[in-house]
């Protein structure tokens, strides 16, 4: 965002607006965090503002300062569609093209609002008139961070935004250790903290809070897992009957994939999770060093995310789509070995 920019947003809300922000579909901590944070900042402002997600989020985001006021696009949708009409501002964080919000993307192309996207995501679309987009950042909540800071009110975070931002950092950068971290991330995080966010509770109420049947669903998960030596790679399947045999609840399957990396020598994680009730496959990737998943997901599978870390979807069954994986490699096999 260059100078100017700020100032045009710094102008637009010094006036009184309706706002709505809107997070990506299945939002995860990232989403959350950067939602929440704005909203106080917006909030505390002055401004008539709502979080609008196009649908739920897991439970363990669900302590997180305001979460309870975030609506549900696919619960309330008739209130949500009336604001979204109603909105003279729309910011979209976390995401970089309307496709991933679901069924909210005919509804905001058919707002006037003025649309300002933060967001860390490779190849933003430009359906926004004020783009914070840079691929280089750790998390779209360090980017709020910045926004709140150009605009010269990084002295009224409060500790509820201090809060949820630090967690959106703490889960996009894997508690901090993503390549990327930077010192400016925990120079950041510093100040965070200094700001009242309670880091040791975060860590706690995101990552302490395991089920039983989470944690079996995770054994079912590393059994599954593949070891495909000569690609340095390895996949993970989940099927619809495991899901229910372990009752799985929306969040559980979240780092599954991570494990794969884990393994001396691999550079390749994937998992494919069965989906029936939408009757895809959703399928996350991750990779260690250059090859970028975010090039594979876009070409094979209608996804994109990050060089290191993406997802996308199939339409075709599990066996199918993992054989179809498995095909693939070969045109890969020299970058998975570098
Ligand atoms: P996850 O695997 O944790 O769902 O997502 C990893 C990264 O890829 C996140 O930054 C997420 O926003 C992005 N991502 C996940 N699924 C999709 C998808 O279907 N399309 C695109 N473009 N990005 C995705
Ligand atoms: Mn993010």
């Amino acid at each position: 965002m260059n100078l100017e920019d700020i100032k045009a947003v710094g102008n637009l809300l010094a006036k009184p607006q309706k706002i709505v922000i809107v997070p990506h579909k299945n939002p995860d901590g990232d989403a959350i965090g950067s939602t929440l944070a704005l909203w106080h900042y917006l909030k505390n402002r002055g401004q008539e503002v709502r979080i609008i997600a196009p649908n739920d989020f897991p439970k363990f985001l669900k302590w997180m300062p305001g979460n309870e006021q975030i609506m549900n696009f696919e619960r309330e949708n008739s209130q949500s569609k009336t604001l979204i009409e109603q909105a003279t501002i729309i910011f979209t964080l976390d995401f970089n093209h309307l496709g991933r919000i679901g069924q909210m993307e005919p509804v905001l192309k058919e707002s006037d609002a003025t649309f300002i996207m933060i967001d860390h995501h490779q190849a933003p679309s430009d359906y926004a008139q004020y783009m914070y987009s840079d691929v280089l950042m750790s998390s779209t909540c360090e980017m709020v961070y910045n926004f709140i800071e150009f605009l010269g009110d990084d002295d009224k975070i409060t500790p509820e935004m201090a809060n949820c931002i630090y967690t959106g950092i703490m889960t996009d950068t894997g508690s901090f250790k993503y390549s990327s971290t930077t010192s400016r991330t925990h120079t950041i995080v510093a100040a965070l903290i200094d700001k009242g966010a309670e880091n040791t509770k975060a860590h706690n109420l995101v990552y302490d809070t395991n089920t039983p049947t989470r944690l079996h669903l995770l054994g079912c998960a590393l059994k599954n897992m593949v070891i495909l030596k000569e690609y340095n790679t390895a996949y993970i399947t989940l099927s619809q009957d495991e899901l229910d045999t372990y009752d799985y609840q929306k969040g559980d399957t979240e780092g599954f994939v991570n494990y794969g990396l884990t393994l001396h020598g691999i550079c390749f994680a994937v998992i494919f999770i069965e989906n029936k009730e939408e009757g895809i496959i959703k399928i996350s990737f991750r990779s260690e060093g250059n090859f970028s998943v975010n090039e594979f997901a876009r070409k094979h599978f209608n996804g994109g995310g990050h060089t290191n870390a993406a997802g996308g979807r199939s339409d075709v069954s599990l066996q199918e789509t993992t054989e179809y994986f498995i095909s693939l490699l070969k045109d890969y096999k020299t970058q998975l070995n570098a």
